[in-house]
């Protein structure tokens, strides 16, 4: 019989996809990998099954262990099915700018959840970070991931998303585009293609505009899952050749058109990461092969980057740019 006994088995290995319509004909191939494949939805995934593995072995985390860890969603749930399966208890705190039907998702997977407020500083004993500090130091067999510091974050995708690129594109990839939060996907992923390729691979960072990573000073977007106030550990900055910052205008426009053109009902950082793709897609040589990672699916927005009231309270929905000119029209 063909039986997977663990949903952790089918963690990574996903497709990789070919952009038609939103490409508007341009010469490189733009090839999306799209993680929404994953079990629990997204790429994080990959660094819940690793950071667990490494806590086990490392005698960090024991039997009966509650697993605390601020996440806005996408590691909550990767982290969720690999504590479902060895028997740990999980308490994720987020803040609150993050989608009802995401937390909603948390608590479905049997998690606790602590929302706590994004207008404060990192700092402030009510940030996300803070709360979650508090909560690892009096839960007793607390175990905290940690995702913003821990090296499996990277090493996951130095281990499985760059390989698996590798080998999908037959050594022919020649940019890599990915949306930067932790920092961990194009670290990892970029390191591990920037060894085999011995530096031949492009690797370009994706961000909200007013985030670190392009130069910003941190304020707020609305892009969730990209995108700091401050520079986490698991970001490696010898790694990006060019980070890109984009519009959150042009990047919830192009999430739509995703869904409507290419089928692909995915997250509005996937929008952003592919709006940065199509900019290094107008400026690369024919042959190029350009890989665009997309990092969740689309139902978790439903509320928001799908719907046309929310969209029009933003103003999203006028066409203003070159990339997403028919705004009225979605
Ligand atoms: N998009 C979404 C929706 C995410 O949740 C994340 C992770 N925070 C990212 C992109 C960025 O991935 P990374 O943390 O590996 O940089």
């Amino acid at each position: 019989m063909h039986v997977h006994d663990s949903l952790v088995e089918l963690m990574g290995n996903t497709p990789l996809v070919r952009l038609r319509k939103v490409t508007g004909g341009s010469a490189p191939q733009v090839l999306a990998k799209v993680e929404y494949f994953n079990p629990g939805g997204s790429v994080k995934d990959r660094i819940a099954v690793r950071m667990i593995d490494a806590a086990e072995a490392s005698g960090e985390l024991k039997p009966g262990g509650t697993i605390v860890e601020p996440t806005s969603g996408n590691t909550g749930v990767g982290l969720a099915i690999v504590a479902q399966e060895r028997g740990y208890r999980c308490v994720f705190v987020c803040p609150d700018k993050v989608a009802k039907d995401k937390i909603d998702v948390l608590r479905a997977y049997g998690a606790e959840v602590v929302i706590c407020p994004t207008a404060v500083s990192p700092e402030h004993p009510d940030s996300y970070y803070s709360v979650s500090d508090r909560l690892a130091a009096e839960i007793p067999g607390a175990w905290k991931p940690n995702q913003y510091t821990n090296p499996n974050n990277p090493r996951s995708h130095y281990e499985t998303t760059g390989p698996e690129l590798w080998e999908q594109t037959e050594g022919r990839i020649t940019h890599f585009v990915a949306g930067i939060g932790t920092g961990g996907t194009i670290s990892g992923t970029g390191r591990y293609l920037k060894e085999v390729s011995g530096g031949a691979v492009k690797i370009i960072g994706a961000d909200p505009e007013g985030s670190v990573y392009s130069g910003g000073s941190g304020r707020p977007y609305l892009t969730e899952g990209v995108g700091e106030d401050i520079w986490p550990e698991t970001y490696d900055r010898e790694i990006c050749d060019e980070v890109i910052a984009v519009s959150d205008r042009d990047s919830f426009v192009m999430t739509r058109r995703l869904a409507r053109e290419e089928g692909l009902l995915v997250g509005g950082s996937c929008g952003m990461a592919v709006v940065a793709a199509l900019r290094v897609a107008a400026a690369a040589e024919p042959d190029a092969v350009i890989v665009v990672l997309l990092p969740d699916g689309g139902r978790g927005y439903l509320s928001k980057i799908f719907n046309d009231e929310w969209m029009a309270d933003y103003g999203f929905l006028a066409p203003t740019t070159e990339e997403t000119p028919v705004g009225e029209v979605l």
